[in-house]
């Protein structure tokens, strides 16, 4: 592809084509208020749901990706890195998510955290009793290892899997994710889909995750090509950004050199055309669409206020510290899917997760988010685009009143 003829205006152009495709915005999140007459007072700090949940059955890996912290020298001696969650802490978890299912509301659970489930011992064992829950119940997997007719059989049981690959050239695909093959990978996801018709049930919804870098920006296209064929779904991220790794033999799409960076732009813009015509999801991860945008304003020269010195307070628009937890393998509970083991809010070894979740800690990182002084893990995380406290407490609330919850009562549950 030539990008001889590109200047300001397509530039500006394919910002505008981006955000209109992928963005979306405050309005999308929210519906409309219900009456709240008969519920309590509205706490912009206190937790909502409790039923959205990561649990770490493991944070041990069979691949070392070059990008993730698990290649660093120091990771596995870091508490909680690598190991697997003692059956007291599962214990715990389960009879949480059994409490909650008592009362008739449906999980979300993902039973993955930073780590492979299935390389966990006796992994199947170890989710069967939450594959027996109602609701939502997903896993984060890499599929490099060729899975056996039982594993494939109680992958088939969950209602999502997320597995993740970032590019179809094996070249490229050894180096950065060192021990995984695209052969094996493509087996498992047929045999998966194999074993679903010939048991007649329903095949998971397999999402495919592409963590985007300088190295696999430039066969992004191929890629889309290989999820669409396969009937994935596809959602674009960004580096793992809290702990910059010294030596990174990859960067950011958005530091591509400006005719690389384009024609990735270009290729975003055609697969999400590709996706559309095959009626599957596609996304980019907001932080990174935001950061696309912002680099071809630059490039079409526009100005943007964004950063700017105005009085306006930024944080990240993230829902999550209101809607969801982890749970770490060794039952440091954390307030979102990111955040780094200083911002662990309490363990389920001491308390009920209830507890936690309505504590000290975890009112607190919700008044940073509100209040835009943000934990480090905010600051340099992907998940959520920026925007104004205001716009993020009106999220909130939105999202409250959508709920239909009591927050007063929430906080006697489990
Ligand atoms: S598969 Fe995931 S957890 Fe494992 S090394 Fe790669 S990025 Fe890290
Ligand atoms: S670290 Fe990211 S996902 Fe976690 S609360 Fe902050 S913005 Fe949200």
């Amino acid at each position: 592809m030539s990008h001889a003829t590109w200047g300001p205006k397509p530039a500006l152009l394919l910002k505008s084509r981006l955000l209109s495709l992928f963005a979306t915005t405050a309005e999308d999140q929210q519906e409309q208020p219900q009456d709240s007459a008969q519920r309590s007072a509205f706490d912009p700090l206190a937790m909502f749901c409790e039923n959205d949940l990561m649990i770490e059955l493991t944070s041990t890996c069979n691949l070392r990706c070059v990008y993730c912290p698990k290649s660093q020298p120091g990771d596995k001696l870091l508490p909680g890195r690598d190991q697997d969650m003692p059956e007291l802490i599962r214990q715990r978890a389960l009879a949480h998510c059994r409490w909650l299912a008592d009362q008739g509301i449906e999980l979300k659970l993902i039973l993955s955290g930073t780590g492979e489930t299935t390389s966990l011992k006796g992994w199947m064992d170890r989710v069967q009793p939450f594959l027996e829950l109602p609701g939502v119940i997903s896993i984060v997997s890499n599929f490099a290892r060729r899975f056996s007719e039982a594993e494939l059989a109680t992958l088939s049981r969950f209602t999502t899997i997320m597995i993740s690959l970032d590019t179809v050239d094996r070249g490229v695909l050894k180096d950065l994710r060192r021990k995984m093959e695209l052969e094996i990978f493509t087996l498992n996801v047929v045999r998966l889909r194999s074993v679903s018709l010939a048991a007649g049930t329903r095949s998971p919804y397999l999402h495919l995750n592409c963590t985007a870098t300088s190295r696999v920006a430039q066969k992004f296209y191929d890629l889309a090509c290989y999820a669409a064929t396969l009937d994935l779904s596809l959602g674009v991220s960004s580096l793992y950004e809290l702990s910059p790794i010294p030596g990174l033999p990859v960067a950011c799409v958005t530091d591509l050199p400006e005719a690389e960076f384009l024609d990735f732009c270009r290729q975003l813009e055609k697969a999400h055309g590709l996706f559309k015509h095959k009626n599957l999801a596609f996304d980019v991860q907001p932080d990174l669409l935001d950061r696309l945008v912002k680099r071809l304003s630059r490039i079409g020269d526009e100005q943007t206020n964004w950063d700017s010195g105005s009085q306006r307070r930024w944080t990240r628009l993230c829902t999550q510290p209101w809607q969801r937890c982890t749970v770490g393998a060794d039952g440091l509970v954390f307030p979102c899917c990111v955040t780094m083991r200083q911002e662990g809010i309490g363990s389920l070894k001491d308390q009920s997760l209830t507890e936690i979740l309505s504590g000290e800690k975890a009112r607190e990182f919700r008044r940073g988010l509100l209040s835009g002084e943000l934990s480090k893990s905010c600051v340099g995380c992907s998940m959520a685009r920026p925007g104004e406290v205001t716009e993020l407490r009106s999220i909130i609330e939105g999202l409250w009143q959508e709920s239909g919850l009591d927050q007063q009562h929430v906080g006697v549950l489990g």
